[in-house]
């Protein structure tokens, strides 16, 4: 019979974070596979235990992932722990459970720390509805893209940034959503210097651009309202890319600006305008 994958979640600053349950797991569990053992073995001094580990991250998750699951598969149980936080969000663990999942592996998930939740509950943002988009891309073309998808969103929107690209992404932030766009900064969560600036895009653009941003952050964005929301046919959509040509826009740029503003989609306006002569 085969071993159990538990997927243990780790404090994200506060070492008192550490739920007795997820401490039992990694006492219980014959051995604890981690993102890296230097930082887990510090959480593990801190709770009085001596383990194997073995190392299970983004740039070994084929092989580190096939060991992991042969083990469990041989009847041992395993403690999957990332550097903070809950593993498969944003860290490595999703393919291990999907692999798990097709061996009929049993997985469990304990619940525990993770930065998106305790940030969306500070915000002060609506948080009945909330879309988590992970990390923005490093290039700027693939962040703008992935942000005008999001021009119409109408749920709280989650991010996770470094603080080295957070003054880029808070410039595009407000560049696609508007300066008067209300944001939550949630700064070094459950630490020492933890803050939660609730402010607008545009005031945070200039505060960042300034002041250099330190630590560890999540951006909650405010979603679009109901009103912004403008149903457009392709039809009109169409009228519109016609008239920025005709003010010599480059068709591409007509289809883009267009697509951001109303919402069709590019490559249905594309071909369409295409198919139009436009
Ligand atoms: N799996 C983790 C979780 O459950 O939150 C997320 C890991 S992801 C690689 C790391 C990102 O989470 C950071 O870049 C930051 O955006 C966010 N984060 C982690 N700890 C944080 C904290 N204490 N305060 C604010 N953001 C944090």
């Amino acid at each position: 019979m085969s071993g159990t994958l538990y997927l243990v979640p780790t404090p994200i600053g506060n070492l008192g974070d550490i739920s007795p349950r997820c401490a039992d797991i990694l006492a219980q569990a014959d051995f604890i596979a981690a993102e890296d053992t230097r930082v887990s073995i510090k959480l593990l001094n801190h709770l009085g235990l001596k383990k194997p580990m073995v190392t299970y991250h983004r740039h070994n998750k084929e092989t580190g992932g096939q060991a992991v699951l042969d083990r469990l598969l041989s009847g041992e149980s395993c403690a999957l722990v990332t550097d903070a936080g809950t593993p498969a969000i944003s860290d490595p663990g999703e393919e291990l459970v999907a692999l798990c999942a097709r061996a009929e592996v049993p997985v469990v998930a304990l619940p525990g720390p993770c930065a998106l939740v305790t940030a969306l509950a500070v915000s002060g943002l609506p948080t009945g509805r909330f879309t988590f988009e992970g990390f923005l891309a490093m290039n700027k073309k693939n962040r703008r893209t992935h942000l005008e998808a999001l021009v119409q969103e109408e749920r709280t929107m989650l991010f996770y940034e470094a603080p080295h690209k957070l003054t880029a992404t808070l410039a595009d932030l407000r560049e696609t959503f508007g300066p008067e766009r209300r944001i939550a900064l949630c700064r070094e969560l459950t630490k020492l210097h933890e803050e939660v600036r609730r402010t607008t895009l545009g005031e945070a653009a200039d505060w960042y651009a300034v002041n250099p941003p330190k630590g560890e952050f999540v951006l909650v964005v405010e979603g679009a309202s109901p009103k912004e929301k403008v149903e457009t046919t392709a039809g009109q959509a169409l009228e519109l890319v016609t008239a920025l040509r005709k003010e010599g826009y480059s068709l591409r740029d007509a289809v883009r600006q267009v697509s951001k503003e109303t919402g069709v989609g590019k490559n249905e306006l594309y071909d369409l305008a295409v198919e139009q002569g436009c």
